[in-house]
């Protein structure tokens, strides 16, 4: 009987920096698992595809290789989504897809013990390392109010299409609820924003804060400063002014609930990373991305914890993730990819801040 050698690493997640880790580390030739609970880049497939990146293309490549198309401008979902696949295509990277892990134990043997659910079966896999690259949108952040379950009331934006001449009450009022309420409009909505503080954050992004305040202001979306929801009906929504406790009954066709996501970080605690402060990061050395438990490590967008009030990490800034794992796995410092420095490893937080 001849016995496969171990493989030194499993990567768990499939979106844009489970791929560029996947590509760095076929590079340099190691033996490398790769799985997907869903498709590949699943967690932007579900948003609206023709949604416009707000990264420029060069800072959201993989692997160095080029997002070509014929205006040089940002990419939409669906166009990234397709680069991803011709980075899979190219780099012929095998990936386990619709496979999820469901649990990392130590093996007896060293390495760890992997455990997977497919629609077919349950798959046990003996690694020696693995790098956790889940990202960070699981599921969505609950109001737990009634009515918060029925029909009319989603946490995904899917398609302005469905509300056409109807009524959608938005909560929220960070990028993703502005951007649905100004698409909405534009499709032909009747379109109202209920946000709990007075005015929306001069952190949001500088094409849609001028835009939303505009149609405020011109009374094409109306907006309920200081509310919150507490609770939904069929027919209208309560909302209450946290100003002076009034209520305020906003009648409405559909309610798209923009209250963000989290991530689901028991496949963290079940292997004995530990989660730190009140965003849940898990514990680890910033220079190699190593967990506190000796061979698990952490990439992308998950590094920055399971509950975030405001995003920290993207795909422009954990590259560097890449560079640190693989450097700490082989002992060799990944090749530079090209001449633009975001398209290497090495755009750090700091640098995004500072642009
Ligand atoms: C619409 C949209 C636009 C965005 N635009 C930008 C942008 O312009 N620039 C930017 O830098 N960032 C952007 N982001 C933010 C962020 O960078 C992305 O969410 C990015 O996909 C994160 O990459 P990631 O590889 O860390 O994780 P993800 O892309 O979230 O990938 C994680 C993968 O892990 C899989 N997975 C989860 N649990 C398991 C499990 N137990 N077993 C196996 N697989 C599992 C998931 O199915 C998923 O495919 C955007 C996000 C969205 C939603």
């Amino acid at each position: 009987m001849t016995h496969q050698p171990i493989p030194e690493v499993a990567i768990i997640g499939a979106g844009p920096i489970g791929l560029e880790l996947a590509v760095a580390l076929k590079r340099q030739n190691v033996n490398y698992l790769h799985f997907d609970a869903k498709q590949i880049g699943y967690t932007f497939s579900w948003w609206p595809r023709n949604t416009p990146f707000f990264s420029t293309t060069e800072r959201i490549e993989i692997a160095g290789v080029p997002i070509a198309n014929s205006h040089q401008g940002r990419v939409i979902g669906e166009e990234y989504l397709a680069y991803l696949r011709a980075i899979v295509e190219q780099f012929d990277l095998a990936v386990k897809t619709y496979e999820q892990v469901t649990a990392i134990k130590p093996h007896a043997h060293g390495g760890f013990s992997l455990h997977t659910k497919t629609l077919a079966g349950e798959y046990h896999y003996h690694v020696k390392r693995v790098v956790i690259a889940k990202g960070d949108m699981d599921k969505p952040n609950l109001l737990s109010i009634q009515g918060e379950n029925l029909p009319h009331v989603s946490h995904y934006f899917t398609d302005p299409h469905f509300y056409f001449r109807k009524q959608l009450l938005v909560i929220g009022g960070k990028n993703s609820a502005i951007e649905a309420a100004l698409r909405c409009w534009r499709s032909g909505t009747e379109v109202a924003i209920s946000y709990r503080q007075a005015e929306f954050s001069d952190r949001v992004k500088a094409h849609l804060l001028p835009d939303i305040n505009a149609q405020i202001a011109n009374g094409n979306i109306k907006f309920y400063p200081e509310t919150v929801p507490l609770e939904i009906t069929p027919q209208h929504v309560v909302l209450q002014s946290t100003r002076d406790g009034e209520l305020i009954i906003h009648p409405t066709d559909f309610v798209l609930l923009a209250t963000g996501f989290e991530a689901d970080m028991s496949l963290f605690t079940v292997a004995g990373v530990q989660l730190e402060g009140e965003f849940l990061v898990p514990v680890h050395n910033p220079d190699t991305m190593e967990t506190n438990i000796t061979g698990i490590y952490v990439a992308g967008t998950t590094a920055a914890g399971g509950r975030q009030p405001r995003y920290r990490l993207f795909i422009e800034n954990s590259h560097e993730h890449v560079r640190k794992i693989v450097t700490a796995i082989t002992g060799h410092v990944p090749d530079k990819i090209g001449t633009i420095s975001s398209r290497n490893y090495e755009l750090a937080l700091k640098e995004i801040q500072a642009n």
